[in-house]
């Protein structure tokens, strides 16, 4: 089976995820793709992400017409930091060993990878796919990870969490940036104010 897997803070989700999402799944041809939102970080490191609750219910709003489409609480069970190591560890017991995972990413993501916990090994367990980001070219990448990377560079949408949330704060238009729903549960919550 090929799983798609796209971890993130969905602070709040956007439809630049929901676009990405939609583009890998029909080019790789996936049964089905999961949304993974990352725990609150500790000691409020971040103070501008906000609770998971919050989030995962966003994400519920944002895909819930969509059949592909699905969202796990994982890494919201797991106490500490979450490495993505260990979510496609765990992915990969519960679905079997035959699961091809398809990880999604933007390009700014896998610029980071060489940070992570054990990066070379996660390279090995999934298809790591990078979708191209205005400013964030896949070139800088150092070339033991990049020629393990799948680039999607046909789209590219300059749509961040962090530019809506400054929108929000400034009293701008996010409209059409989010789905409705989720413009609304912004609204009704007072998030991002
Ligand atoms: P923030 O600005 O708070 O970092 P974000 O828009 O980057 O938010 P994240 O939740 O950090 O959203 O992203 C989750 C995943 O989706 C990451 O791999 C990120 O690179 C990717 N992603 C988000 N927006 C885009 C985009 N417009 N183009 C390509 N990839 C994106
Ligand atoms: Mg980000």
């Amino acid at each position: 089976m090929k799983l798609g897997i796209m971890g993130g803070t969905f602070n709040p989700p956007h439809v630049g995820h929901l676009i990405i999402a939609s583009e890998v799944y029909s080019i790789f041809e996936l049964a089905r793709l999961i949304f993974i939102p990352a725990g609150d970080p500790p000691h409020k490191e971040n103070r501008q992400i906000i609770e998971a609750p919050h989030r995962i219910e966003m994400i519920r709003l944002a895909i819930w017409k969509d059949s592909r489409f699905e969202v796990s609480d994982i890494e919201l069970k797991r106490k500490g930091k979450s490495y993505t190591i260990d979510t496609i560890r765990q992915i990969r017991e519960f679905y079997g060993k035959e699961v091809e995972i398809y990880f999604i990413a933007g390009t700014d993501s896998a610029l980071d990878l060489p940070t992570w916990r054990e990066p070379l090994k996660i390279l090995s367990l999934v298809h790591f796919v990078a979708v191209k980001r205005p400013g964030f070219p896949l070139r800088r990448l150092d070339k033991q990870y990049k020629r393990r990377i799948i680039p999607v560079e046909h789209i590219s949408l300059n749509i961040s969490s962090s530019d809506i949330r400054r929108r929000i704060r400034e009293g701008r238009p996010i409209k059409y940036l989010v789905p409705e729903a989720v413009e609304e549960y912004i609204r009704k919550n007072k998030l991002y104010l």
